[in-house]
């Protein structure tokens, strides 16, 4: 039975071998058994299904709750030459008949269905006369009470167990709690059902978390070297939102906005564009959510933060559904902590229910505030063990650097207490640093005994206190007055000196230091005119199909393409993920343009992409050093290259360099010494030689000049 089931993954899906537990979890709904499949998102679920459904006679259904994820499911398999469709609302009545039609002369393999649709009476009676191979429940917590995307169409399914005794059931969950685990069990009586347990981790995801200082900069540097990629950008409210996708256009990232306050038809457009093109941001509330099954998102990045940890493990699970590098990245501050506080203080529900919002929150903090590798922290919130450091997340990766808060933390709190506990934190920074401004004379605040005692630590390192305060529950925030901070019960301890407090130390970096990605490095410089080529004849053969690109080929097959370099087609038989109709389809055209015959394919656009990348890089203040290092090319075609969008007033010489105000002036007078024109740099370079380099003195020049043509 393996044999034929591997054979159908080979020819059909074009893979060579299964993955996790998918070979046992085939085997078992094959043999007419009933599973219930806890795989992590990107685990593979659909094949789960979708390979029994070929090995056994007849019709296999499948229950799905959104209208997108059918169309996805249905085009993938239409392209691997499966007979698959989906019946739903969307259809008019002739178009649905000839469906109904099609499945009962037995032409349809796979038949996508609502569960609302799959419990009509009709619908029933049209099945119990077929030979019906499996029925697959997909997003099987939908059933689940509790969770967030409850359907109640979902708690009918479980007749299905009376009425087909005879057909394998098989449900299939990302979701990973205990609870809502047994309700699957219950509710759509899948008593006999053998478990298929996964580990939950995402290997393939790098998780960074970084204190919030300037959130669009830190954006900005993020994105930087991520051009091209897809990705997620989470944020709290919707005019967050429409701010920062605004933003993210107008500094050349192609972003577009989603929110449950824009028109249906304008998010449909949006998640299809997100869906359809490449390189898309989305920024969204988290209305976006299921559904996406696009599995290219390259990275989800969190301007808030989310209120508990399922959140957070759903909303960045998005990333990297492909198996290939992906990133979860998060700029988070004190203002997040207090803003999720007072919505949860101002929210509706008894105490018990609070006190488990609480419970979560704290949670999702402590991983904030986490000094040890963040992906055990996250994995052991799910109960699982994961018995070594992973390596792979900004703690693992840059060390955590630690110190004694104590006396520090001892101080902070004593300026609360002191100046009343009704102040914010930048009045109370002001009074540890001794600042003596209008606010702090006011209520007399520069003879409170800890007025200046804070001066050995920096306003930013105080800063990260408070909020490290504020997340342990040492201090509270006001939440009825204007969000000053009190002390808390649970302070009093480390008051009385009983305990000692280690804190993380932040790393005192540039803001704008571009984490270096995992993602980024995806292709090399070297392969990037050949990728793109690739990239480019997906599209157009996606076009022509009405398809999204990653259905024709997953990234992961085209990145096997480049790196294996086929050079017949039985050789490119071999790449994973070509299966045989794909092979026949688009085999010769691929061929085509790994052997550099790509005229049928539009030139990509490198010389352009580079100068806009260096405008962003320089933006988000990276150095010329670093730039030359993200773009692989020297220093001084940075520095030209600086010069050039200085000139065309795309970067102010702020942007481009940092360079310190004496020597700008130096440099300035030198080229305005003379009279009329601005003496060419060579003139004056002898002067600064050694100094700096003369590509500094090309930007200076050229913002001079624009500064005299304006
Ligand atoms: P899930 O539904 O669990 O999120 P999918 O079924 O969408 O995951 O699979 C994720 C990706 O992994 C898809 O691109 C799929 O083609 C690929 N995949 C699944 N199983 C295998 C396998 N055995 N070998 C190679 N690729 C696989
Ligand atoms: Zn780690």
């Amino acid at each position: 039975m393996l044999d034929q089931a591997l054979g159908i993954l080979k020819d059909v899906f074009g893979y060579d071998a299964f993955r996790g537990n998918q070979a046992a979890i085939i085997e078992r709904v094959a043999a007419g058994g009933d599973a219930l499949v806890l795989m992590p998102t990107g685990g593979g679920k659909s094949l789960c299904f979708q390979v029994p459904a070929l090995m056994r006679e007849g019709l296999a259904v499948v229950v799905s709750p959104l209208i997108a994820l059918m169309d996805d499911q249905v085009a993938t398999l239409a392209e691997l030459g499966v007979a698959a469709v989906a019946l739903n609302s969307t259809q008019g009545p002739d178009e649905q008949r000839e469906i109904a039609e099609r499945v009962r002369r037995g032409e349809i393999k796979m038949l996508y269905l609502a569960p609302e649709r799959l419990v009509q009476p009709r619908m029933l009676a049209f099945l119990q006369r077929l030979p019906i191979a499996l029925f697959a429940i997909d997003e099987a917590h939908c059933v689940s009470q509790w969770g967030h995307d409850f359907r109640p169409e979902y708690l009918q399914l479980g007749q299905l167990a009376e009425t087909f005794p005879e057909v394998p059931r098989i449900a299939l969950t990302a979701t990973a709690d205990m609870r809502t685990r047994e309700e699957i069990v219950q509710r759509l009586h899948l008593q006999n059902a053998e478990r298929f347990l996964s580990s939950f981790d995402r290997p393939n995801i790098f998780y960074r978390i970084v204190p919030k200082e300037q959130p669009r900069k830190q954006l900005l540097a993020f994105l930087g070297v991520r051009k091209g990629d897809a990705g997620i950008v989470y944020c709290m409210s919707r005019k967050k939102v429409d701010d920062v996708a605004a933003f993210l256009s107008e500094q050349g990232f192609p972003a577009l906005p989603y929110h449950a306050g824009l028109p249906n038809d304008v998010r449909a457009l949006h998640q299809k564009r997100f869906l359809n093109e490449e390189g898309l941001i989305m920024v969204a509330t988290i209305a976006f959510g299921m559904g996406i099954d696009k599995p290219n998102v390259r990275f989800v990045a969190h301007l808030d933060l989310p209120k508990s940890l399922e959140a957070y493990y759903q909303e960045t699970g998005r990333a990297g559904r492909d198996g290939l590098p992906a990133d979860a990245w998060m700029a988070y501050g004190l203002q997040d902590v207090i803003f999720l506080k007072q919505m949860l203080s101002n929210s509706e529900g008894d105490e018990r229910h609070k006190r488990i919002e609480q419970h979560k929150l704290d949670a999702m903090l402590a991983l904030c505030e986490e000094i040890r590798c963040r992906r055990q922290t996250l994995l052991a919130y799910f109960d699982e063990v994961l018995p070594q450091p992973c390596g792979h997340c900004d703690n693992c990766v840059d060390g955590v650097q630690t110190w004694d808060a104590t006396e520090a933390a001892r101080q902070a709190l004593s300026a609360i207490y002191r100046s009343g506990q009704r102040y914010g934190v930048g009045h109370l920074v002001d009074i540890l640093l001794g600042r003596d401004n209008e606010k702090i004379r006011a209520p007399g605040h520069q003879h409170l005994s800890v007025f200046g005692v804070g001066k050995g630590h920096s306003e930013a390192e105080w800063r990260s206190l408070f909020r490290q305060l504020v997340s342990r529950g040492l201090a509270d925030v006001d939440l009825e007055g204007f969000g000053g901070l009190r002390l808390s019960e649970s302070c009093r301890p480390l008051l009385r000196g009983e305990v000692r407090l280690e804190l993380r130390r932040e790393l005192v970096s540039k803001v704008s230091k571009p984490a270096a990605s995992a993602a980024s490095q995806l292709v090399r410089s070297d392969e990037k005119v050949q990728w793109e080529a690739l990239r480019a004849l997906r599209r157009k053969l996606a076009e022509e199909h009405s398809v999204p690109p990653y259905v024709i080929f997953p990234d992961a097959t085209l990145l096997e393409m480049l790196r294996s370099q086929p050079s017949s087609l039985s050789e490119m038989a071999r790449v994973s993920g070509v299966g045989a109709r794909k092979l026949e389809r688009y085999g010769e055209a691929f061929l085509a343009v790994l052997n550099g015959e790509s005229a049928a394919v539009e030139a990509p656009r490198v010389v352009s992409d580079l100068r806009h990348e260096l405008v962003s890089l320089a933006r988000a203040g990276m150095t010329p050093a670093q730039i030359a290092g993200q773009l692989s090319c020297s220093e001084k075609n940075v520095y030209s290259l600086l010069a050039e969008a200085i000139g065309r007033q795309q970067l102010s010489l702020d942007q481009a360099l940092d360079l310190p105000e004496e020597l700008f002036g130096e440099i300035q007078d030198a080229f305005l010494d003379g009279e009329g024109e601005l003496p060419p740099v060579a003139s004056i370079a002898g002067q600064f030689a050694g100094r700096v380099p003369d590509g500094v003195l090309h930007c200076v020049r050229a913002a001079l000049q624009a500064e005299l043509e304006a």
